[in-house]
């Protein structure tokens, strides 16, 4: 049992939080994002236990509902699983990795790697390494504006939701290309919204969009280096509705390939 001074203090903090969402994001947004941290807290155990439809391909999960998921001020209800807390990318991405990476083998470089998608990515004769500049223990700590690694070094490489954080994009995705080998393959995702046609640039990260230096329009395409035959791999017209439904993937979900001719 808490101390009544120390719960004051608890209830003092929490109606601070719920004020400044309600700035940012109106009151029926605060509501929301209120009750999404209420769910989000709830024992994910018996969740897990309750028979349905929905259905989780990172961890084999299946069952009646997903929780919402919280970054900052955004929320969106039933989109994270129960066990592995996977969302509708790392869904995507390993559905796509089943399609068409499955057999790709040899090195592999993985930026921001993410744990629910562990599984997915490792295979039998693929050799993984990690990156990540702000996660210290993994195997690089890459700046992806300027990779230390030679010309033609790997297979494989994951770059998912990673390039909307560093300044200079293009320079970033030119780097992606010039250390795959020749037949080696790029699988690339950012956070977009194909139906503005023009990238929004922030001139700095705006750290209330989780630190994004600018919103993807249609154009994002057009930053991939010209080098790299692309691929647009878009859930709303590679998957069945039906499968969208019970794996919880949003139609706009987009996935690049992007290959290094030989
Ligand atoms: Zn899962």
């Amino acid at each position: 049992m808490n101390h009544p001074v120390q719960m004051l203090g608890k209830v003092r903090h929490a109606a601070r939080l719920i004020g400044a969402q309600a700035e940012k994001v109106g009151t029926l947004g605060a509501a929301r994002w209120l009750s999404a941290v209420a769910l989000a807290r709830t024992p994910r155990s018996w969740l897990r236990t309750l028979p349905g439809r929905q259905r989780c391909n990172c961890c084999g999960w299946q069952g009646l509902v997903r929780l919402p998921s919280i970054d900052g001020p955004y929320v969106e209800f039933g989109t994270s699983c129960p066990t592995c807390g996977s969302n509708a990318r790392h869904r995507f991405l390993a559905l796509i990795h089943a399609a068409e990476l499955a057999g790709r083998t040899g090195r592999c470089l993985w930026f921001a790697p993410e744990a629910c998608l562990d599984r997915v990515v490792r295979r039998p004769g693929r050799e993984v390494e990690r990156t990540d500049p702000c996660v210290p223990g993994l195997e690089h700590a890459f700046d992806l504006q300027a990779i230390d690694a030679p010309d033609a070094s790997y297979d494989l490489i994951l770059c998912i939701h990673v390039v909307e954080h560093v300044e200079r994009d293009r320079q970033a995705l030119a780097e992606l290309a010039r250390i795959l080998k020749p037949g080696g393959l790029l699988c690339l995702a950012v956070p977009m919204d194909d139906r503005q046609p023009q990238t929004v640039e922030f001139g700095a990260p705006d750290w209330d969009k989780c630190g994004h230096w600018r919103d993807y329009g249609a154009d994002f395409r057009d930053r991939i280096p010209a080098e790299l035959t692309t691929r647009q791999l878009k859930a709303g017209t590679v998957l069945r509705a039906e499968e969208r439904a019970s794996l919880g993937i949003h139609s706009r979900e987009i996935i690049y390939l992007c290959e290094k001719p030989a």
